[in-house]
């Protein structure tokens, strides 16, 4: 299958595909899922020289890691009074610091291997919606200096016209200048063909069907696809949002939720220039949150959670795009002359506790999945600390690792539940 239509398929560095698994192979590590996760875990593996095999069902970057919108942004789903009042305030200090290790990490993995992924290091803002939202930031910018010497950058209603120019956003908002963008599937490609390099095989097409445990201490596991099998000792899923039934246990705690993205025609300089100024990643402080960034040619490309469907019909596609469109220029009326010229959407993964989760299954299957809409970056991080566990390397285990992963009651009606969710969270941005 190819990409979809995205603005990131249509200017992506390279074509190169890589084969279907014709053979029965053997392995030290298979990975399953060739986005962030499992390629930065395959590039960690074979630089410490572990004989490693990705099998990715379509293409590699065809999920979200080729479809997101490139924010590298700091933070995690939850806000970090949640994570400190449940985990307390060093374990959040701990998560704090990852978030911002995991950005720093990609960068220097782009700069090192000098992937050309189009990177705008211009920092983040969160504008906010309302003004208790403000007041919201404006307590969280105190209290990350206070408590954990986090710098970010408070813009107050007077000064927001500096970042953007948008009349439902006049409150203010909370900069970090380590957040950054970059061309997500271009990244994907330059993961990969470093990966290779080290000695890593990627396989395309390629579905795994099954996984088999065995009982040996050294081809541990079989997997099962169409025109081949693959014994291994250690097996990674990185699967996210796409985590099917071969691992049931792995399905049942990931809430599949689809998100979609507009891209305008590039945009004249003057318009470009008033909209956002500084050219930061932007996002805002609804449930339903829009996020949205300048790409280097120029265009807006707008995304938000207009429901949580994964798949549609046409029409209900053709729904979801022009409301999305109309949310657009409700932000930026001044865009109501420029044409949508790409139009796409793709599936995160939600957990039961809105973190990213990583750890090993009963079976001994090793896995890091759910980043909740927040894993561009720390996907590569939680590969890279897949593959120190598969090698032994010696470290402090991350907090990360101790977060239990549930499942999610009722996940069987989750077309419901999700109905539900969305209906409360439409209510809830507009009354709180
Ligand atoms: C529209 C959209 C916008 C987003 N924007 C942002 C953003 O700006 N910033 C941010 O931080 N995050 C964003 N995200 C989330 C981010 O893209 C994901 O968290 C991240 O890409 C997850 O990477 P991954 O490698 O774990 O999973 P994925 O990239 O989803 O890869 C999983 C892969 O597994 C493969 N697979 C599944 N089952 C099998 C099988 N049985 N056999 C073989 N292969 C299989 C799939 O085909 C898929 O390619 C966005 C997501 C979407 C959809």
């Amino acid at each position: 299958m190819g990409y979809p239509q995205s603005l990131w398929a249509a200017t992506r560095k390279s074509n190169n595909s890589r084969p279907v698994l014709n053979e029965n192979i053997h392995t030290d590590v298979a990975i399953i899922g060739g986005g962030f996760t499992g390629l930065a875990a395959a590039l960690f593996l074979s630089k410490a020289g572990k004989k490693v095999v990705v099998v990715e069902k379509e293409r590699i970057g065809w999920g979200a890691s080729g479809r997101n919108a490139g924010m590298l942004t700091t933070g995690y789903k939850k806000s970090i009074f949640d994570l400190e009042g449940k985990l307390g305030t060093e374990k959040a200090k701990e998560l704090m610091d990852m978030s911002a290790d995991c950005v720093k990490l990609v960068k220097g993995i782009v700069d090192e291997y000098q992937i050309n992924c189009s990177l705008q290091t211009d920092g983040g803002i969160r504008v906010a919606y309302k003004p208790s939202h403000f007041e919201a930031l404006k307590k969280e910018h105190e209290h990350l200096l206070e408590k954990f010497q986090y710098e970010t950058e408070l813009v107050d209603s007077q000064n927001i016209q500096a970042e953007i120019y948008s009349p439902i956003y006049q409150y203010g908002g909370l900069i970090d200048r380590k957040s950054f963008a970059f061309h997500p599937l271009n990244y994907v490609i330059g993961l990969a063909e470093i990966a290779e390099k080290e000695g890593a095989s990627i396989y395309e097409s390629t579905e795994v069907t099954s996984i088999i445990k065995k009982q040996n201490s050294v081809d541990r596991f079989i997997l099962n696809t169409p025109n081949g099998e693959i014994k291994c000792t250690h097996i990674v899923i990185a699967t996210n949002g796409y985590t099917s039934d071969i691992t049931k246990r792995l399905k049942k705690s990931i809430m599949p939720i689809g998100s979609h993205i507009i891209a305008t025609q590039p945009l004249p300089d003057q318009l470009a220039n008033q909209i956002i100024p500084n050219k930061r990643v932007i996002s805002d402080t609804k449930n339903f949150l829009y996020y949205f960034r300048l790409t280097p040619d120029q265009r807006l490309l707008f995304g938000g959670r207009v429901n949580f469907k994964t798949s549609a019909t046409q029409s209900e596609y053709e729904q979801i795009y022009s409301a999305l469109h109309d949310n657009m220029l409700s932000v930026f009326p001044d865009l109501k002359e420029m044409g949508i010229e790409y139009r796409w959407g793709g599936t995160t993964g939600f957990t039961f506790d809105f973190m990213p989760h990583i750890g090993e299954t009963d079976d001994g299957m090793h896995f890091a999945i759910g980043y909740c809409g927040h894993g561009a970056a720390m996907s590569t991080l939680l590969g890279k600390i897949l593959a120190y566990k598969i090698t032994g390397e010696e470290r402090t285990e991350t907090v990360l690792e101790s977060l239990p992963l549930r499942t999610i009651p009722l996940h069987g009606q989750r077309v419901k539940i999700l109905n539900l969710l969305g209906y409360y969270y439409k209510i809830a941005d507009k009354i709180s």
